[in-house]
């Protein structure tokens, strides 16, 4: 076979080679536990010194399986399942950061990341700053403290549609000794790997694109193996330094290019649980198979939708990088020559009450707490996702109030367009 396989292979193929006899699909492991013959190999497993598979929430074959298969698509070194997006990026941060530390977050991402950051985090002693993702070198840079960890920022903000500068965000953070972890559920692998770019660690919310179908809530955190945790010692003694619930033993040493992947699935995973089920893997797995496809699909026809939207009078804005003159036109050309993703965001005229009287009247576009599915949906971020948030934050976020969030399936465009034009004329 190829030795460089192209993301689209790797995500029908990657994770699983089955050998002679064994079946040809991925199995459901579906067992909390697995065998040993000896008290001893079981001693061994449990001090990291032999590897092997002993309780489900450190590890899985079929989580493993497709952990391994979306490391492969991303271009890293090894990746973790984890229940949710929310954990994916939860575990992410707090890996590499405990009480007294801080990072610098991009200020136009998910609501429910914003939340887990401005809030939750905060009660942990973990303190963030959100930074505009456009402001100057400069401006960002005097973000930085000396306890600062880690930046951050996603790929397609969620639902603002703004593009990263993944490129340039990774230089700042190396500039400042730290990684760059980037939440790419809406690109995907198939439209953009962040690690050819400098971005250090990719966290997914599978629960969208990957898993595609709306059936599994799920997340990822996958590894470069690229930063160079020694060279930051101090910084990150939490992987250079000996971790005492293994008796002393130091990542970076024992697991190099993997510490931090091992130590999220040792130490993190092992504390605090949330880890995938395997049924969910498997459900995942089944997803990816056709990630490549349905990707191509809803990039497509929200490129039509958008130009539809764009041309209409009654359409106040549009938020779509693949339209020419969109300010992230340039950026979108960049990081997703092949695509961006379906989502698309947008206001009508007449604001807030109109967006959502347009809403209720979509027949084939539903409404549901939901982005990134197979199916054509719609959300009003002010009233839902990002209900928590104060009107500053909001516009912080990307979100104005008057934003619908349209997720374009992979229906036909024609009757997704004719849903919206009939809403429109309602
Ligand atoms: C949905 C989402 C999350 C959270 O993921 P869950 O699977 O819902 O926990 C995180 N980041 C982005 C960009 C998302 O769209």
């Amino acid at each position: 076979m190829k030795k460089n396989l192209s993301a689209e292979t790797l995500c029908v193929q990657g994770g699983w080679s089955p050998k002679k006899g064994e079946p040809r699909v991925l199995p459901i492991f579906q067992s909390t536990t697995f065998k040993y013959d000896t008290s001893e190999q079981m001693a061994q497993l449990f001090d990291l010194e032999a590897e092997g598979y002993f309780y489900t929430r450190l590890q899985n074959p079929t989580n493993d399986a497709v952990a391994a298969k979306i490391a492969a698509s991303e271009g890293g070194v090894a990746a973790m399942l984890t229940s949710s997006g929310q954990a994916a990026n939860f575990y992410a941060i707090f890996n590499i950061c405990q009480t007294g530390d801080h990072f610098i977050s991009t200020s136009s991402i998910y609501g429910g990341t914003y939340n887990l950051f401005a809030v939750t985090m905060k009660k942990l002693g973990i303190e963030v700053t959100f930074i505009d993702q456009d402001a100057d070198d400069d401006t960002i840079l005097a973000a930085f403290r000396p306890n600062t960890k880690l930046l951050f920022g996603e790929t397609i903000a969620n639902p603002g549609c703004s593009v990263l500068d993944i490129e340039r965000m990774a230089r700042i953070a190396h500039s400042k000794g730290v990684p760059l972890i980037v939440d790419n559920t809406f690109a995907t692998p198939i439209n953009c790997r962040p690690f050819e770019w400098g971005c250090d660690i990719v966290t997914h919310s599978t629960t969208k694109y990957m898993d595609g179908h709306a059936t599994a809530v799920g997340g990822v955190i996958v590894d470069s193996g690229n930063f160079d945790w020694e060279a930051q010692h101090d910084k990150f003694t939490c992987l250079t330094e000996p971790d005492e619930s293994y008796h002393g033993l130091v990542y970076t040493e024992r697991f190099g290019k993997g510490a931090y992947i091992t130590k999220a699935t040792s130490q993190v995973m092992r504390d605090l649980g949330s880890i995938q089920s395997p049924q969910n893997a498997f459900l995942l797995n089944i997803g990816l198979e056709t990630l490549h496809l349905r990707m191509q699909r809803h990039c497509e026809n929200a490129q039509k939708v958008a130009e539809f939207l764009q041309n209409d009078e009654r359409v106040a804005w549009v938020h779509y990088c693949g339209l020419p003159g969109d300010k992230y036109y340039e950026l979108g050309q960049k990081y997703l020559p092949n695509g961006s993703c379906g989502v698309i965001s947008f206001g009508l005229k007449g604001g807030r009450d109109v967006s959502i009287r347009f809403m209720d009247n979509l027949k084939l576009a539903a409404i549901v707490t939901h982005v990134a599915d197979a199916r054509t949906c719609v959300l009003h971020p002010a009233s839902h996702t990002h209900r928590q948030l104060s009107d500053e934050q909001l516009r912080e976020a990307g979100v104005e109030p008057d934003l619908i969030r349209l997720s374009v399936g992979i229906e036909n465009v024609e009757d997704i367009i004719a849903d919206l034009q009939q809403a429109l004329d309602a």
